[in-house]
């Protein structure tokens, strides 16, 4: 079931095109500060009611990042592993051509689960109009996922995390939980800032080496389709244990719930920045708040995506897109990093009241 409440959802459209056999959603959750912003979600499984869950995730990563988007997500129900590649364009475009009566001027779509660069550049063909879909190839004016945009927004994050909490970042030490995209950039720009790496997990186990793991020959082993578990200078943990291991800083960049109830007691972290999405439920995220441990919320660590997607919008090149990161991240973690001191409140909740207050500044419809 929808949860409508005093924010929206403003509007659900759901289109069926028969003959190709597409059948899929959008949900425009709020749209006071610009046009719907949000992937394509292709799974057997996906609903409306999972959209509009993360549409409202969107509304408020937006309005936190100080974009001019509101938050929207779109789903279509079909299982990409069991149709063709000519199958799968086929319901792309159909979809696009149905929801076409509301790209770009409410929804501007993005890649998502099972959607990726391709899938974009045959929405866009069906569409016609580039502003209508972000995460495009580079030949169709495309920020691409490989520039590391949220990577490099999770390191300035931490960055202004470790200087509100008096650290050094030369002398820090830090784990990533997840060596992928958002983990590799993350620990790239760290480690050349003086840094050291001590683990880094991903889905075949984790390394640890309290005396620094490398990080050039780590991306090479990763990359090359080992396991970061197969560097051979350190201690081999099984995957969950990222959370057990000592390091100043973990940085999250893979799994939701990541960190249990059981574990908070062992945690020995001091910061908590979190890359990944909901890597914790907000139970937990407070347990560890009361433990004294800081967390930076996804919505405003992660957001370098989002804020990437919006220069790609105006038309803008890679050197903008890093400058535009590097400024909001920076001041929208500073602000709430404030915000959640002065007020004695753990930093989601700051980021969530600024967030709220920055939707409804422009709201007409809210009813709070
Ligand atoms: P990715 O697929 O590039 O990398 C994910 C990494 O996590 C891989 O190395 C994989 O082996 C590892 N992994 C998988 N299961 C694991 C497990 N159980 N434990 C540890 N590691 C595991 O993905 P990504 O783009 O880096 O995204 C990572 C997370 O960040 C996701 O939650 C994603 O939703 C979120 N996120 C990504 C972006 C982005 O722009 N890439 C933006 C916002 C949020």
């Amino acid at each position: 079931m929808v949860n409508f409440d005093g924010f929206g959802p403003e509007k659900i459209i759901e289109v069926y095109n028969p003959k190709v056999g597409m059948h899929g959603f959008v949900v425009l959750d709020n749209l006071s500060r610009g046009p719907g912003k949000g992937g394509i979600r292709m799974t057997p499984t996906v609903s409306i009611d999972e959209v509009s869950k993360l549409a409202r995730a969107m509304t408020w990563k937006c309005a936190m990042a100080d974009l001019p988007f509101g938050g929207g997500k779109s789903g279509i129900i079909a299982d990409p592993k069991t149709i063709s590649k000519e199958k799968k364009k086929e319901i792309i475009q159909a979809f696009s051509e149905a929801i076409k009566v509301v790209c770009p001027d409410l929804y501007i779509a993005a890649p998502d689960i099972n959607t990726a660069e391709e899938e974009m550049r045959w929405f866009y063909e069906a569409n016609g109009d580039k502003k209508a879909v972000t995460g495009k190839p580079k030949d169709l004016g495309g920020l691409p996922h490989e520039l590391g945009s949220t990577g490099f927004g999770v390191y300035h994050s931490t960055l202004v995390a470790l200087e509100h909490m008096g650290l050094d970042v030369k002398k820090i030490t830090f784990a990533i939980e997840g060596f992928g995209n958002v983990g590799i950039f993350a620990a790239k720009f760290l480690t050349q800032k003086g840094a050291t790496m001590v683990a880094a997990s991903d889905s075949r186990g984790v390394v640890y080496n309290a005396k620094g793991i490398d990080f050039a020959q780590l991306e090479k082993l990763k990359s090359s389709g080992k396991s970061v578990a197969d560097y051979k200078d350190g201690k081999k943990l099984p995957t969950a244990d990222i959370v057990k291991v000592k390091a100043d800083v973990l940085i999250t960049a893979a799994i939701p719930d990541l960190i249990t109830i059981d574990e908070v007691d062992g945690l020995k972290f001091k910061l908590i920045v979190e890359g990944s999405n909901i890597p914790m439920t907000s139970e937990v995220e407070g347990l560890i708040h009361k433990k004294g441990i800081l967390v930076v919320p996804d919505f405003v660590a992660n957001a370098g995506g989002v804020i990437s997607s919006y220069v790609e919008y105006k038309g803008g090149n890679e050197k903008e897109m890093f400058r535009l990161v590097e400024e909001k991240i920076k001041k929208n973690t500073k602000i709430v990093l404030e915000n959640a001191k002065k007020k004695n409140v753990k930093p989601r909740d700051a980021a969530v009241d600024i967030a709220k207050a920055r939707v409804l500044e422009k709201c007409k419809i809210c009813k709070i």
